[in-house]
């Protein structure tokens, strides 16, 4: 190959990290994906991440998404695309035609806006959410603080039967990541969910060592961002 970008590289790194930070691990879940955080970047550049091998996204803004998705899913089919930022209650059926998955469900009202919707249309109740949990408890980020879990993960599974595959995090930015990780890993053993989207750029490999079965990375594979 000719002068590869220099996203391969990036992303290269990223996957020895996770295969060094796995071996020997005990807690390390068999599979981890990265999922490409490409808020903020162009089409032109998420491509090039596909055509580097990059399979999942993640994006915050459901209006960014709009503007940009669409195209590309025509393109590449097999890409998929989860939300990873908050969304308003009256954004949840757009928010359902655009994303494949949903990792942000961080509240009654949302989730009962998405059961309405599968009632409306049956298609819809095949979709994956995560419930986001606020493991530092901080009063201006969004999620399900870790005393009310249990309750919230039981109302969403058993009363809305939404298909709940798993739980997310994003811990305190001055904190080591470790201690929440292993929470959020708790928390999801007890309700049999499989999934763990935990980790960034800073602190991947610390949630891979952990169990993370999605690693949510923007910076370290695309570069610092201009605008968050
Ligand atoms: C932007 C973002 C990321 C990626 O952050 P980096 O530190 O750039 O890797 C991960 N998760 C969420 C929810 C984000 O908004």
């Amino acid at each position: 190959m000719d002068n590869p970008p220099p996203l391969s590289d990036s992303l290269a790194g990223i996957l020895a990290g996770i295969e060094k930070s796995r071996r020997g691990s005990p807690l390390a879940s068999h599979h981890t994906e990265i999922l490409a955080a490409s808020k903020g970047q162009p089409a032109s550049v998420i491509e090039a991440a596909i055509r580097a091998g990059i399979g999942l996204f993640g994006e915050n803004r459901v209006q960014e998404a709009h503007q940009k998705w669409p195209a590309i899913k025509a393109r590449y089919p097999h890409i998929r695309l989860h939300l990873i930022g908050p969304l308003q209650t009256n954004k949840a059926k757009d928010a359902m035609a655009l994303f494949d998955t949903i990792q942000t469900l961080d509240r009654p009202k949302l989730a009962e806006a998405f059961a309405k919707e599968h009632v409306g249309d049956r298609r819809l109740a095949t979709k994956n959410y995560f419930i986001q949990i606020n493991t530092g408890e901080e009063p201006q980020k969004a999620g399900i603080i870790p005393q009310e879990a249990d309750g919230f993960i039981r109302y969403c599974t058993r009363d809305l039967k939404l298909n709940i595959v798993g739980l997310m995090c994003i811990p305190p930015a001055d904190q080591p990541g470790a201690p929440h990780f292993a929470l959020l890993r708790e928390i999801a053993r007890r309700h049999g969910l499989g999934e763990l989207s935990m980790g960034m750029s800073g602190d991947y490999e610390t949630a891979v060592r952990m169990g993370a079965t999605c690693v949510r990375i923007g910076t370290a594979l695309f570069g610092e961002r201009k605008v968050d």
